[in-house]
């Protein structure tokens, strides 16, 4: 058996979009998981496209997601089947074009997109193959000599793969079975052009693939109308016997399902569809990323390997392991996955639960900081305790819990007026004199006494509660009042009180 080589092979056109993402990972836990290899190739063989910057972008994006990479761009070693940048190839690709030609399954093309564009007008659905190419500029019509000349005089021209018609080519797709597709309808596309010495893609993607023994091409499903010129490819190349197996991954779809996940759903809708922040060095567009919105790479991961793969049990929360431990190409849908960013969302409220207090907290006081807050270690570690199931994001722990830190400057409005009673304001004088007396300091023995105070006097628990709950947050919510007092201590609170009766009853 080969050893398992994967790829993954984006061009350098712009930020990775979230659905690249998501192959990268399923190359990676495929690669994981059969003890294989991970390359990661750039191919920037299409200079009108490329991007500064964007290559470094997806090096970035990977390495925050914890999707190593073995060998190529951004591994610790490159290895030995480089370059992994195909415009560093060039060398190696005209010997495979020149191998094509020789053997008949290619020839040279010289006409010029203005011949090309009056012929699109002339034939309806003009396209460039079995049918039409005797009748065009190119080796096969053109006198040997011509041809000779031509290049001789450095005529621009193309090379177009001679696709044979009338054939059935079948692609073995590991999600998708046998899809087969009739040569007839494959174009002669452009396989090298003279004008930058460089292959196209079709050709650059299947010799690499060759070239670095890669065993399975996992790829998104835009790629499955190429996969049997693909297949021609490798076999006008005498490869047929070491082609590797292909696996075409579902659509991401927006949230609605209607159509592929664009860029503009995540504008529209207010989510990233992006890993990273980028600016578009062109353009000064802003892509939003999952990183600066504040999700942990983790829940990315997790939420990404769930787009188009399921276990086959209920289990959701999966470390990265645990995703390699499972993961299989058979376990991937052939449909496409709706983006549900509300369950993206869920899955960080959900690795935010499971980071310890004491992570989230040294995390939370640089926030702190940032805001001049300088507060002792394990108090924050304690009010992380209390507040952190109502955050999602490390960015809402500020919104849950800033009434700790400094006293509330405003009092909701409709709580005050649904629930600053009368006779609130001599009540809650009273208690905060009580609270001030109090032996006990934890939440629970306070509770106890408050309660016991409380109903000793006859007075209205809930609403004397909602009303300390008003002076000390400002509003009405938070998690146990008796929590917060203690973390306050009784000192603040009853400042607070005092402050509260003072704003809301006119006393001063
Ligand atoms: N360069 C192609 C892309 O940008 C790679 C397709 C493939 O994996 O074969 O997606």
């Amino acid at each position: 058996m080969r050893r398992v080589r994967v790829r993954f092979a984006p061009s350098p056109t712009g930020p990775l979009h979230i659905g690249g993402v998501r192959t990268a990972l399923y190359n990676f836990l495929f690669a994981r998981k059969n003890n294989g290899d991970m390359l990661l190739r750039i191919e920037d063989t299409d200079s009108s496209r490329f991007v500064p910057g964007a290559e470094d972008y997806i090096v970035e994006s990977l390495k925050w997601l914890g999707i190593t990479i073995d060998e190529g761009i951004g591994a610790e070693k490159e290895g030995a089947f480089g370059p992994y940048r195909q415009s560093e190839r060039k060398h190696i690709y005209r010997k495979y074009v020149d191998q094509l030609l020789n053997d008949g399954k290619a020839y040279i093309a010289f006409d010029s997109p203005i011949e090309l564009e009056s012929k699109r007008a002339e034939i309806p659905n003009f396209q460039y193959d079995a049918q039409t190419r005797l009748s065009m500029n190119n080796s096969l019509t053109l006198p040997e000599e011509e041809v000779r000349k031509r290049l001789e005089n450095d005529e621009q021209y193309v090379v177009r793969i001679k696709i044979e018609p009338g054939e059935d080519i079948v692609v073995n797709d590991l999600i998708r079975g046998e899809v087969s597709i009739n040569s007839s309808v494959i174009d002669d596309k452009v396989i090298f052009k003279s004008v930058d010495e460089l292959p196209t893609y079709h050709l650059a993607n299947v010799v690499d693939d060759y070239l670095m023994q890669i065993t399975h091409v996992i790829r998104g499903e835009e790629w499955l109308p190429s996969s049997p010129l693909h297949v021609l490819l490798y076999r006008y190349l005498g490869w047929e016997n070491e082609m590797p197996q292909f696996a075409h991954l579902p659509l991401l779809l927006k949230p609605d399902g209607k159509g592929k996940l664009s860029k503009r759903d995540g504008d529209r809708l207010g989510f990233p569809v992006f890993p990273l922040n980028w600016k578009d060095p062109r353009t000064g567009e802003i892509y939003n990323g999952f990183r600066e919105a504040g999700y942990f790479p983790e829940a990315v991961v997790n939420f990404l390997a769930l787009l188009g793969w399921n276990p086959g049990t209920d289990q959701e929360i999966f470390s990265m392991d645990e995703l390699i431990e499972q993961f299989s190409l058979e376990r991937v849908s052939k449909s496409g996955a709706k983006f549900d960013y509300e369950k993206a969302k869920w899955f960080n409220h959900k690795y935010l639960q499971m980071k310890p207090d004491e992570e989230v907290a040294d995390i939370f006081q640089r926030i702190l900081i940032e805001k001049g807050f300088i507060e002792d270690t394990d108090k924050v570690i304690k009010i992380i305790s209390l507040i952190k199931d109502r955050a999602d994001f490390i960015t809402d722990l500020w919104e849950q819990s800033h009434y700790f830190f400094e006293a509330p400057e405003h009092y909701d409005a409709k709580a005050v007026q649904k629930r600053w009673k009368p006779e609130i304001p001599e009540q809650l004088e009273e208690l905060g004199k009580m609270l001030l007396s109090l032996e006990a300091a934890s939440a629970d023995e306070m509770e106890k006494s408050i309660k016991e105070w409380i109903s000793g006097k006859n007075y209205h628990l809930g609403n004397l509660m909602n009303a300390l709950r008003l002076a000390l947050v400002g509003e009405l919510k938070g998690p146990s009042i008796f929590e917060i007092v203690e973390v306050l201590g009784k000192e603040e609170a009853a400042r607070r009180i005092k402050k509260a009766i003072e704003v809301l009853s006119g006393e001063s």
